[in-house]
């Protein structure tokens, strides 16, 4: 076999390299499938070589949840267990102070890399919001952005405040290929399922005494009976 031949049994490192990484912020206040079905047809249509969740310590852009930091934490590993491509990242809620995605993708890009491709994963109504963001010009230069449909807000350019949208038709890529071939700076956007469940209903639901049965992972609903969670919200 020729040397070549043998070399193309195996990827190229640079191949391997590039698959981008998806990362995932939220309070997760609890979490719940509409966040678990974000991330898993996040990698099935962008490629991503996984999905890492960063639960918020001290959320910026919301008052403090009623749970702990540790009990979301705890929430997100217990749905997140058994995905061999989700990993958690618990270094926002380790670390003092507020929360803010800026210095978390400069940690990841110190520990990553500057070549590996990361793709930040919003929701629509997070997406609109950007503007809100501390220093949030600065998310291009660190990381591509993909916005998920999410029922009641749309992904237009039109239908965002005029700077953010003007960003957005700026850098707005075709599709999953894009996302590797540079480490940051596009957006893309992509249909996920819809299902239209926030924590904020859980949270109504189980202040009601309600079921919030199957909307999200039983293991998370037990964890929030066993600990008695939102029964004042
Ligand atoms: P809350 O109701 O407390 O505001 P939430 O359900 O929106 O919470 P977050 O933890 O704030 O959950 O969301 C984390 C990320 O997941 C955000 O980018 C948000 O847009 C996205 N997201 C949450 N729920 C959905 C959903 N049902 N469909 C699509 N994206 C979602």
């Amino acid at each position: 076999m020729s040397a070549t031949g043998i070399f193309s049994l195996f990827p190229k490192l640079s191949e391997k390299a590039l698959k981008p990484l998806g990362i995932f912020g939220g309070t997760f206040d609890p979490v719940h499938f509409g966040h678990l079905r974000l991330a898993e047809e996040a990698i099935g249509q962008l490629a991503l070589a996984g999905v890492r969740w960063i639960p918020a310590g001290q959320p910026a852009h919301r008052g403090q949840p009623g749970t702990s930091a540790r009990q979301r934490l705890d929430m997100v590993r217990l749905a997140v267990a058994g995905n061999p491509r989700f990993f958690v990242d618990a270094g926002e809620i380790e670390a003092a102070g507020p929360s803010y995605t800026v210095p978390t993708l400069q940690r990841l890009r110190a520990e990553l890399g500057g070549e590996q491709p990361l793709v930040l994963l919003l929701g629509a109504d997070a997406f609109a919001g950007l503007e809100s963001w501390r220093h949030w010009r600065e998310l291009f230069a660190l990381a591509h952005i993909a916005v998920s449909h999410r029922p009641g807000f749309p992904v237009a350019a039109t239908a965002l405040p005029p700077v953010l949208g003007a960003e957005f038709a700026t850098r707005q890529r075709d599709g999953a290929a894009a996302l590797g071939a540079t480490p940051a700076g596009g957006i893309v956007t992509f249909a996920m399922t819809q299902l239209a469940i926030s924590a904020t209903q859980i949270r109504q639901l189980h202040a009601a005494g309600r079921s919030a049965r199957y909307l999200l992972p039983d293991d998370a609903l037990d964890y929030i009976q066993t600990h008695s969670l939102y029964r004042n919200s």
